[in-house]
């Protein structure tokens, strides 16, 4: 029997968190593998049943554990500690000596700028199992291909670059996969047997987004959109429900609600009520306000969306035409109207503002927190940073040969820009204010009694 080892890496970045981090795409190879009869292990370097005695939240996030460890050249000059997230290197070897007979290791990766990780496995991986065939996939490979390409070419035996995995599968000689798997909507149920305990379940209802913002990439990894069927999506939670027993279930579409599934959608909605499942579901990637509907925000409340984020960037119209066209302040208002009347607080609703967009000022940010606070709802404040292959990075006229990705971190981006090409957006002791001032109108907002409005 073929016996393959996924490997998701261990993360080196200056914060990280667990907020909800699975490798699903391993999760759907794993049981497209064990279709075809081949015997699948993972490494799940982030896997928390590794470290239990960190405390994790009923949510299910939590911290890591970490180490500190040097700084590499490009970034001295930051005044932050540079972690290794995960389990120890130790650990690793260990479980690769145990599974030295595996034919093929298929290691992911998601942020660009964690190809640290990616490299310490890759590395380790060669040295106890130098006769394995590695194939290295996920989101990095597929925004810096020539940088994956070549650091990674002589160490690995495949790079693939595409969302599907018709690729992976052609190179293990499993051919009958080739066309089948080249849609989401054939994806088996991603499989949480490879987990010992959960504490939350990441799937997706569709790959892809009708969007186009400038700041994303989201079409350079998959133009298209494509949903799974409302009797699909029902067996599979079913189906995860009853093998976990867990009840936070996480949402990592792109684009949950858009303007072409929202019958879809509340079709999915009620048939889920139906089900009577004790389930909490989480948006971590945020949901549209222009669809939060009444009907939409009704049946959100009775399945139980906690902490529904929504995605609203920045108070400017003007921003927003020039970024993103997706949504206005109307549509936010008109959400969080739909929302409480539907039962939720305000302040059990978070929203999405991005700090650093090129063309606003830290001043216009502030403009944007001091309004959304008087709605009494949670802000949650993003760091702009640039995205390889996005428009922006193209408008800018980048180019991702002569960039380390490892300033493309959003901890640093905002203060560090990118030397000798793009400006700093703020001082490293401006946006500690700023996110301080965040912090602290939250806190005063979590603690108010009454938020309905
Ligand atoms: S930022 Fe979100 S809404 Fe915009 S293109 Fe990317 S995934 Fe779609």
């Amino acid at each position: 029997m073929t016996k393959v080892i996924l490997i998701n890496p261990p993360i080196y970045d200056f914060s990280a968190y667990d907020v909800w981090l699975k490798p699903l795409g391993l999760l759907y190879l794993s049981n497209i593998l064990k279709n075809y009869n081949i015997e699948v292990i993972l490494l799940d370097c982030l896997d928390r049943n590794y470290f239990k005695s960190i405390p994790t939240k009923t949510d299910g996030t939590g911290k890591y554990p970490y180490e500190i460890v040097p700084k590499p050249e490009v970034l001295k000059n930051i005044p932050l500690k540079y972690k290794r997230y995960g389990i120890s290197q130790r650990t690793i070897e260990e479980l690769l000596v145990c599974n030295k007979d595996a034919s093929f290791v298929i290691v992911t990766s998601s942020m660009t700028y964690w190809y640290l990780g990616v490299k310490e496995i890759i590395e380790t991986t060669k040295k106890i199992l130098p006769k394995a065939k590695i194939i290295l996939g996920g989101i990095y490979p597929i925004l810096l291909p020539k940088h994956s390409e070549k650091l990674f070419s002589d160490k690995v035996d495949l790079i693939s670059k595409n969302f599907s995995f018709c690729e992976i599968l052609k190179y293990l000689n499993l051919l009958e996969g080739e066309t089948k798997y080249k849609s989401f909507s054939n994806f088996p149920p991603p499989d949480y047997t490879l987990y010992k305990y959960i504490w939350y379940v990441v799937i997706r209802f569709s790959y892809g987004c009708l969007n186009n913002c400038k700041y994303c990439a989201s079409k350079s990894i998959f133009a298209g959109y494509e949903m799974k069927s409302t009797n699909q999506i029902i067996n599979e939670i079913t189906y995860l429900y009853n093998l976990t027993n867990c009840e936070n279930f996480v949402l990592y579409d792109d684009a949950l609600l858009n303007a072409k599934n929202l019958h879809y959608i509340t079709e999915l909605f009620n048939k889920l009520i139906r089900l009577n499942l004790k389930i909490k579901f989480y948006t971590p990637n945020g949901i549209s306000p222009r669809f939060i509907t009444k009907d939409i925000a009704y049946l959100m409340k009775q399945l139980n969306f906690t902490d529904p984020r929504l995605s609203l960037e920045t108070i400017s119209s003007f921003t927003h035409k020039l970024v993103d066209n997706k949504v206005n302040l109307k549509d936010f208002e008109k959400a969080l109207e739909n929302l409480t009347a539907a039962g939720y607080k305000t302040n059990e609703i978070s929203v999405y503002l991005l700090a650093g967009l090129p063309n606003e000022t830290i001043e216009d940010v502030y403009k944007s927190i001091n309004l959304l606070h008087k709605y009494k709802v949670r802000i949650r404040l993003n760091e702009f940073s640039l995205v390889p292959r996005s428009k922006i990075f193209y408008e800018l006229g980048l180019s991702e040969e002569d960039i380390d990705p490892l300033l493309y971190n959003n901890s640093i981006f905002l203060f560090n820009g990118i030397p000798n090409k793009v400006k700093p957006w703020c001082k490293f002791e401006e946006l500690q204010y700023l996110k301080n001032y965040v912090k602290n109108l939250n806190e005063k907002i979590l603690n108010l009694e009454n938020t309905y409005v």
